[in-house]
């Protein structure tokens, strides 16, 4: 696992490599499936994230912060924080609007549960698969970035357990009133 943490480094950070960095990455690549896998997973990740450019810094610092790999390393991954940040609400706003579209379509409701279930699989499908991605980000970026990850995801997953309560208790209100 140890030798994989550089490649893994390269391939999440979309730091600029030299090109002997490059060449050693691609050789590496090309015998490491799990290092593939990541790149792979990383791109399709990224392009599901596709958010509005950073602001580009004045003239007189750029210089500095180019010096800086840390600085760097702290505003990419600030900028990474954020854009996961995004994609979880973006989650929750999707299931919570996919529930009510439930509600107020559904009228059986045997298939009004049948496709609330399905909803919710799929929303967790979906946390699923950004965990994968945290989990990769967990061993390429200590030290506080685990700590986020888990209360994002966690908020996340309250939000789809409320919104799957609220659907619930709805439908309960509904059944009684139709009676
Ligand atoms: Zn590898």
């Amino acid at each position: 696992m140890e030798k994989h943490q550089l490649f893994e480094t390269w391939i999440l950070q979309d730091a600029q490599l030299t090109e002997d960095e490059q060449k050693c990455l691609n050789a590496h690549l090309l015998e490491c499936d799990h290092c593939r896998q990541l790149k792979l997973g990383w791109q399709s990740t990224r392009s599901m994230l596709k958010t509005t450019p950073m602001v580009g810094p004045t003239t007189g610092f750029s210089q500095r912060w180019k010096n800086s790999l840390a600085e760097r390393r702290a505003r990419q991954q600030k900028a990474q924080i954020k854009r996961f940040l995004r994609y979880l609400i973006g989650i929750n706003v999707l299931t919570l609007i996919g529930l009510s579209f439930v509600l107020l379509l559904g009228t059986n409701p045997v298939n009004l549960m049948a496709t609330a279930l399905r909803e919710v699989v799929m929303a967790l499908l979906f946390i699923g698969r950004a965990g994968s991605v945290f989990n990769m980000f967990l061993r390429a970026f200590p030290p506080y970035v685990p700590v986020l990850i888990w209360v994002l995801t966690s908020t996340g997953f309250s939000l789809a357990a409320l919104a799957w309560g609220f659907s619930i208790w709805k439908y309960v209100i509904k059944g009684v009133n139709a009676k």
